[in-house]
């Protein structure tokens, strides 16, 4: 028991997630969100493709989840959401993401969209109390991952898994999505499309030209899902400095690579993360407003000082003697011999 600590209030909050799931169903009615609002928009049928969504989501990450609660919560129910992963393993973080602990502060409310109830922290004190809380200086990654999917649990977004948008048309009246699952293929007319689809949005893993003929036993992106346990006894190239490069180069080291070797083109690693000002409630109000040009300055700045590695990457566990760095240096490479046994030096 730490009696430093002043709570603001007496109230210890819920002391399971069934009795938050109560607080959180009783807060829906206050706001006659429970069940959310009536469907208000007239049905439409398209000439061709036949009955129209109000909105279809692709993605059931972060994005599209809270998206998809919010579309309820203004009684948009016409709607459908997409996702080409299994249920529970949307976005990056069971995935290809390698950190021990997300990089964000815990206090970001996330995809909570102003209900408390719904908020991380909520979802955490309640079954680890609000002191344990006070102790959590970064999420882990995979405890952030059962938090969204009790999200979804709770906020129930139609969605399907396994469902993955492969080409999109339309006309002045509809956009058509055309759908690959186990089923076959679906075309899916609807009034509004809302791409949530993260990172692969952007037009997936960028593998520079100069690699792009590697023998891919030899060689992976940090979004590929590799077989670290591969790589034990190897010496490892690790191409970058950003964020995915240093999880990349301390998953290799835990998994007994035997040296690991960074090129870095920076002359010093990042050490500030730059990026964080994107979590200023200003940036929330007020990006949509500025000019297509302001945005894209800002984010190309952001691009630019990428993810800096942080305590969520190296933490002490993970202070490794058998990482070099060298700083300033391009890569380059050459075409691996067809008799050479596979490695990633
Ligand atoms: C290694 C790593 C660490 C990160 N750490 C943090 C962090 O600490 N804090 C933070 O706020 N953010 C972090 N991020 C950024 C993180 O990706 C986003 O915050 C969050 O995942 C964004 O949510 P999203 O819904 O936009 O995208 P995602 O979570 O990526 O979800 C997109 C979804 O779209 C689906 N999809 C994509 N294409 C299709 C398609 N054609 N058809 C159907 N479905 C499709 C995918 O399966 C996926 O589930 C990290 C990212 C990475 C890669």
């Amino acid at each position: 028991m730490n009696d430093a600590i002043a709570f603001p209030t007496d109230d210890p909050g819920p002391r399971s997630l069934a009795e938050l799931e109560v607080r959180l169903a009783r807060d829906l009615d206050f706001l006659a969100l429970s069940p959310p609002a009536k469907n208000w928009l007239e049905p439409r049928a398209h000439p061709e493709w036949g009955p129209v969504l109000d909105v279809a989501i692709v993605g059931a990450g972060m994005a599209g989840l809270s998206a998809g609660f919010a579309l309820k919560c203004l009684g948009v129910r016409n709607m459908r959401v997409f996702d080409r992963s299994p249920e529970g393993f949307e976005g990056p973080w069971a995935t290809f993401a390698r950190m021990e602990t997300l990089r964000s502060p815990p206090e970001l409310a996330g995809p909570a969209l102003g209900f408390a109830n719904l908020t991380f922290r909520a979802w955490f004190e309640a079954q680890f109390g609000r002191l344990a809380w006070t102790k959590v200086h970064r999420i882990p990654r995979l405890q952030w991952l059962d938090y969204l999917r009790w999200y979804r649990k709770v906020t129930d977004p139609p969605i399907e898994n396994r469902t993955e948008l492969v080409d999109l048309t339309g006309d002045s009246e509809a956009v058509l999505l055309t759908l690959r699952s186990a089923a076959g293929v679906e075309r899916v007319a609807a009034r509004r499309l809302l791409l949530a689809n993260g990172r692969d949005g952007l037009g997936g893993a960028y593998v520079p030209q100069l690699f792009a003929g590697l023998d891919r036993r030899c060689c992976a992106h940090t979004s590929d899902d590799i077989d670290f346990a591969a790589l034990r006894g190897k010496v490892v190239g690790v191409i970058g400095s950003g964020a995915s490069a240093v999880d990349a180069a301390a998953e290799a080291l835990e998994a007994g690579a035997m040296r690991v070797a960074m090129l870095v083109r920076r002359a010093d690693v990042l050490r500030i993360n730059r990026g964080k000002g994107i979590w200023s409630p200003g940036m929330w109000h007020g990006f949509n407003r500025l000019t297509l040009a302001q945005r894209w300055s800002f984010v190309q700045g952001a691009i630019r000082c990428c993810a800096a590695r942080g305590t969520a990457t190296f933490p002490s566990s993970r202070a490794v003697p058998r990482a070099t760095s060298r700083y300033a240096t391009a890569a380059s490479c050459s075409t691996p011999r067809a008799e050479r046994s596979p490695s990633t030096s």
